[in-house]
């Protein structure tokens, strides 16, 4: 037996995977524990950019944008009318952390750890010569109506405050750079500090480097318990006898010094073992990738997000993904086909070029929300040995690998004062 502090890390998303990845590069004996495969979440099939610095989702005006957008079938934001307290209570947690102070405490916080999130990713594709795609050439946020225009001023202002570098450009420096865009983009905004690349290498490659540094994947292990005794983590209880015969798991059970819950959206009930109520709902999204061609998308040379439809528009291989719109349907994969469409209607003002070539992938993905819009990482108080790493929402693929290593640190080196501000003890 090993006397190497064993981590059962459970989730196969970028988060579990980061947080693995960093605890076996130090150390640690690591087992990740999927309940399905890895990238069954949202981590697969998400927009592919790293862009961090920017405000969180809170802010002043969003309910009333919010409840205006609702009565818009063609708005980026759906609420499915149900009754549902654990939805109402989040919307209430989320609607009173939406004021100018909330958005510089989330700034104070996320805009340094959005500069070493960028600078980490860069290092990590490098060293492990992951090979995603990956082009840290930033972005555009594109607009088409004055009132879009106003707000992604607004929105710059905020991230140059705190040290990043946004690049305001008219309609016409926005067609010299990127030709495909029609007469209606009126202006925007350029954000150097991002990068674009293909989620599913990413999430493969990183894997990989997982096993090169010693750690094991099991996938088809559903855990449902984090077992403690006397106030320190022993284990986690999984189905692993019904549906593996893996003999790293003794029945239905798997012992542990420290466990990771990196679940995304999913079973953070396991978390109520010490008394912790992570207030995390689940933010649907989609994409549709179109084929580069005569008939289909046009080559991007940069990715854009379109402002007033925030639907992602970002170049992969021999395709262009276009991703976004947020739904808060519950926890299921259920796919609305107008809300796929809408991502194509959006793309085609913007880029006119856009054929009617079907789509070669129709995806949906559940982003993990927290009400207050950063991310919850950090110790679970009362229970020793037991770390919870969710709650990315809209940023979980740029923040990945960092949460991975200030996890990794915490666990290995007992602190990592980066985490101070995303602890889960904000919300007991
Ligand atoms: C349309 C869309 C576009 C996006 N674009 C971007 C972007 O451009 N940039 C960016 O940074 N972020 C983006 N995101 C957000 C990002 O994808 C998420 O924040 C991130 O994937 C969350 O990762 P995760 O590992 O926490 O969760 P997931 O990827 O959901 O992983 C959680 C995993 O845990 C497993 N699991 C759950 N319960 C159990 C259990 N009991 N036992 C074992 N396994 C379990 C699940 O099967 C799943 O595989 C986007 C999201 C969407 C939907």
């Amino acid at each position: 037996m090993s006397s190497r502090l064993h981590v059962v890390v459970v989730g196969g998303g970028v988060i579990g995977l980061s947080c693995a990845y960093y605890l076996a590069r130090g150390g640690a004996r690591v087992t990740l524990l999927e309940r399905d495969h890895v990238g069954a979440g949202a981590s697969w099939g998400n927009a592919g950019t790293v862009s961090a610095g920017h405000p969180p989702l809170n802010r002043p005006g969003r309910v009333r944008d919010g409840l205006r957008q609702m009565l818009d079938p063609t708005s980026p934001l759906y609420i499915q009318p149900r009754v549902d307290v654990k939805l109402w209570k989040w919307l209430y947690d989320f609607a009173i952390h939406c004021t100018d102070d909330h958005v510089e405490h989330a700034m104070r916080i996320m805009a340094p750890l959005g500069k070493e999130a960028f600078a980490l990713f860069t290092e990590l594709v490098h060293e492990e010569r992951i090979q995603c795609g990956y082009r840290p050439e930033g972005y555009f946020d594109v607009c088409s109506t004055e009132s879009g225009l106003d707000g992604a001023r607004h929105e710059a202002g905020i991230i140059e405050r705190y040290g990043y570098h946004p690049e305001h450009l008219d309609g016409e420096e926005l067609r010299r750079r990127e030709p495909a865009f029609s007469e209606s983009v009126i202006g925007g905004v350029y954000y150097p500090e991002a990068a674009i690349l293909q989620p599913s290498r990413f999430l493969t490659s990183l894997a990989d480097a997982l096993l090169r540094h010693g750690g094991a994947i099991l996938e088809g292990v559903d855990v449902r318990e984090v077992r403690v005794v006397a106030g320190r983590v022993t284990g986690v209880r999984t189905t692993a006898s019904s549906v593996t015969d893996n003999s790293m798991i003794k029945g239905d059970s798997l012992g542990a010094d420290v466990v990771v819950l990196a679940t995304g959206p999913f079973s953070l009930a396991m978390a109520r073992v010490a008394g912790a109520r992570l207030p995390v709902q689940p933010g649907k999204g989609y994409h549709r990738d179109i084929e580069i061609g005569p008939n289909g998308a046009p080559a991007l040379n940069v990715a854009c997000v379109l402002s007033e439809s925030s639907v992602f528009c970002t170049p992969m291989d021999t395709f262009v993904r276009f991703a976004g719109t947020m739904e808060f349907s519950g926890s299921n994969h259920v796919m609305r086909h107008d809300r796929l469409r809408q991502l194509t209607t959006a793309a085609r003002e913007a880029f006119p070029a856009l054929g009617s070539a079907r789509p070669n992938s129709e995806w949906v993905g559940l982003r993990p929300m927290s009400a207050d819009g950063l991310p919850i990482v950090g110790p679970l108080g009362d229970v020793e040995g037991l770390v919870v790493a969710t709650g990315h929402g809209m940023l979980g693929l740029t923040l990945g690998p960092l949460t991975g290593q200030m996890v990794a640190n915490q666990v290995l080196g007992g602190e990592e004062p980066r985490l101070e501000g995303l602890s889960p003890d904000r919300f007991r």
